[in-house]
């Protein structure tokens, strides 16, 4: 371990679970990105904050010319289960990263940026932070996530998501049933369609739904129900059939219950993530070398596939979104929360940043090899 990470060693552990003990969730990760923002600061990098016109973004930046090199630090946490998916890890790796980078950047002639990225679960915030620029001029951009397994290469798929607001009448639910109508009737008969048309589904396509509103009193015929709705697919593409079958749902409850539905997008599409083939290749190699065993892509990666909004970063920046196992437990779960401050969690928080790192100094440099 070379001295910039030993002595980096404790206070990015501190990060990682002073992040996680306070948890945040989209566009509302203010402590967060302030901690972060100082912690990249006091390291020596040059610290905006708010970035972007983004309350929650930053952005720090080491070197002055050369190749630029994007590190995405998310820290947004999901709601009611705190950091379920462990973005205190990707955000400790990727400061962690910024801050071996920093005193190489002038010497090795290249620029790397620590951008923060808010809202990746739902809400884009890295398609609104690429329609503002901030990743103009990127030769890479990098982001290490906790994971089951160890990847080089990471499979995700694209995404939409729908909110469908079903309106009816109230009216007593004993005393005068026949005058009202069942918007809570309507929601479930939209969801129990949904369920029948996932028989119809192409490979890897897939159609998620919760019922956040249906009702508040059984005594009163509910005159409100919301869904909200998840479609998944290999390709962007395949969003649209999906759509369809989202809006048919929607009517078909609709429709038998005299109620009226919209459907309204949440947040931007998710693109599926592709993967740079030369980042990718370092990112192996640099993970064999942390003693970790990458997994090789397989026929089942579409179907059990998740969606970020790196994906559209991907269609337009040479991009990596390498994992780390941090246990047996799988993502939005308690236990994966409990993993992401494990000892497990600490050392993909120390391994990230290593292999960020790593992976920054072959793009600055491809002869070189990226050693630290
Ligand atoms: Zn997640
Ligand atoms: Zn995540």
């Amino acid at each position: 371990m070379s001295s910039g990470l030993r002595d980096l060693r404790a206070p990015l552990i501190a990060l990682s679970h002073a992040l996680h003990r306070h948890p945040e969730t989209a566009w509302r990760e203010h402590a967060s990105s302030t901690r972060l923002a100082h912690f990249l600061a006091d390291r020596g990098l040059r610290v905006e904050h708010p970035a972007h016109g983004l309350p929650t973004a930053f952005r720090a930046t080491a070197g002055d010319t050369g190749p630029l090199v994007v590190l995405c630090c998310e820290y947004d946490a999901l709601p009611g289960l705190g950091h379920a998916c462990g973005h205190n890890v990707v955000a400790a790796a990727a400061a962690g990263a910024g801050a071996l980078l920093a005193p190489l950047a002038r010497r090795r002639g290249g620029r790397v940026v620590v951008l923060g990225t808010p809202a990746e679960e739902g809400g884009g915030g890295k398609v609104e932070l690429l329609r503002r620029g901030a990743f103009a001029g990127a030769a890479a951009a990098l982001l290490a996530h906790p994971g089951r397994e160890d990847r080089a290469r990471a499979v995700f798929r694209a995404a939409a998501a729908y909110r469908v607001v079903f309106r009816g009448r109230a009216a007593h639910a004993a005393m005068a049933a026949a005058s009202g109508r069942n918007a809570l009737d309507a929601a479930v008969l939209a969801y129990e369609a949904l369920g029948a048309a996932r028989s119809r589904l192409a490979h890897g396509d897939l159609l998620t739904a919760v019922l956040p509103r249906g009702g508040v009193a059984p005594n009163v015929v509910p005159d409100l129900a919301e869904l909200r709705v998840m479609t998944r697919s290999a390709t962007t593409a395949g969003l649209d059939p999906l759509a369809s079958a989202v809006d048919r749902a929607a009517r078909a409850g609709a429709v038998a219950t005299g109620c009226s539905v919209t459907v309204t997008p949440e947040g931007p599409r998710y693109r599926e993530l592709r993967t740079d083939p030369a980042l990718a290749t370092y990112a192996a190699r640099h993970l064999r070398a942390l003693g970790r065993r990458p997994r090789a892509p397989g026929p089942d990666d579409l179907t059990v596939a998740g969606s970020t909004d790196l994906g559209n970063v991907s269609h337009v920046v040479p991009t990596a979104h390498p994992k780390l196992s941090i246990g047996d437990v799988s993502p939005h779960s308690r236990a994966f929360a409990r993993a992401a401050v494990s000892p497990a969690g600490d050392r993909g928080a120390l391994d990230g940043a290593r292999l960020l790192a790593r992976v920054a100094l072959d793009v600055w440099a491809p002869s070189r090899g990226g050693h630290l």
